[in-house]
């Protein structure tokens, strides 16, 4: 499992644990913690570019599926300072899927993006039809980290399943990182400070709860190959409706500050995942409210929710 120090994969590493998989983690820290990364997982911290150690573990730990969520996954960075991004998600993933081929693994699962995948979508729910025609060179990476995927893929004969993410909130989700809406709001909120909202609060995105994508990584085990996969509701979820959601469970009675739109931003999306359902037997089960409880009861056990 690469990026299990971080938020999603870290969830993933529990469920595969859970379920009595041995899981190796190789994780740089550079924006996960080593406190995320569960005690029965044995843990390396490297730099996925380090390909002359990544090959070492490869070759001592012979998984039998690589999970690959590690990332430099931040929209705005990708644009202010582009080359960190295309190196991690593209030629560190490259590096990666060699060595994946010399030990002969019997899958590869990548956590890909539908958010920052589509650009603005023509036709919403957006389906896996609509052509890949990214806003950032986040965006860029995570597609190009596909294709090199669907590659090495068919040049070494191991399976892959790539799942394109919805916006995805939950515990252990950064509050200090700059996309995670909910943490980030919750986190302000929770200190008496009002969340700046880009635009008018019309902005608007899919929001899944982490457990569900914990789900769709441990059917991905045995179901789906060589498939490309929506998640998500296929609900359009508005900046507004996060503000007001956590403002009447928190409470919080103050309004919002408004900022203008970012560069590089998809205005709205919101993604079909029937064809996960087809394949998998996936559909997402943890609604926005009941999500959000969930995430402020682990982020604050103190309070008490409204
Ligand atoms: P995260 O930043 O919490 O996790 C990424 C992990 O990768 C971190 O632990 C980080 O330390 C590690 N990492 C980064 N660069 C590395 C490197 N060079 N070598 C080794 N480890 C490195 O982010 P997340 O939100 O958990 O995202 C996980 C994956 O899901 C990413 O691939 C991201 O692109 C994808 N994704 C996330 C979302 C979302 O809403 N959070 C949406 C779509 C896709």
């Amino acid at each position: 499992m690469t990026g299990g120090a971080g938020f999603i994969g870290s969830h993933v590493v529990d469920g595969y644990l859970r379920r009595g998989h041995r899981v190796a983690v190789v994780d740089n820290l550079s924006t996960g913690f080593r406190k995320n990364v569960h005690p029965k997982a044995r843990f390396y911290e490297v730099d996925l570019r380090n390909t002359t150690r990544l090959r070492q573990i490869l070759h001592r730990e012979k998984p039998d599926v690589v999970n690959h969520h590690a990332a430099l996954a931040e929209v705005v960075r990708s644009l202010r300072d582009p080359l960190p991004t295309l190196e991690v998600n593209v030629l560190a993933t490259v590096g990666l899927l060699i060595a994946c081929g010399e030990i002969g693994i019997r899958k590869f699962l990548f956590s890909s993006t539908g958010g920052a995948m589509y650009g603005e979508p023509r036709k919403i729910p957006t389906d896996e039809s609509e052509p890949p025609t990214p806003l950032s060179p986040y965006g860029l990476s995570k597609m190009q980290g596909e294709e090199v995927i669907r590659f090495y893929s068919r040049f070494y004969g191991f399976p892959h399943l790539i799942f394109r993410y919805p916006n995805v909130y939950g515990p252990r989700q950064n509050p200090k990182g700059e996309a995670g809406v909910v943490a980030i709001f919750a986190g302000l909120m929770h200190g008496g400070r009002a969340p700046t909202i880009f635009g008018d609060g019309s902005k608007a995105r899919d929001y899944v709860y982490v457990g569900d994508l914990v789900r769709a990584n441990l059917m991905g085990l045995r179901r789906g190959k060589n498939e490309t996969l929506n998640l998500g509701w296929g609900r359009k979820v508005s900046d507004r409706e996060i503000f007001d959601t956590l403002a009447r469970l928190l409470p919080f009675r103050e309004k919002a500050i408004h900022a203008p739109f970012r560069k590089g931003e998809v205005y709205q999306i919101a993604l079909s995942a029937r064809r996960a359902a087809r394949v998998l037997g996936w559909k997402p089960t943890v609604r926005l409210e009941a999500g959000i409880r969930r995430t402020l009861k682990v982020a604050y056990p103190a309070l008490r929710l409204a």
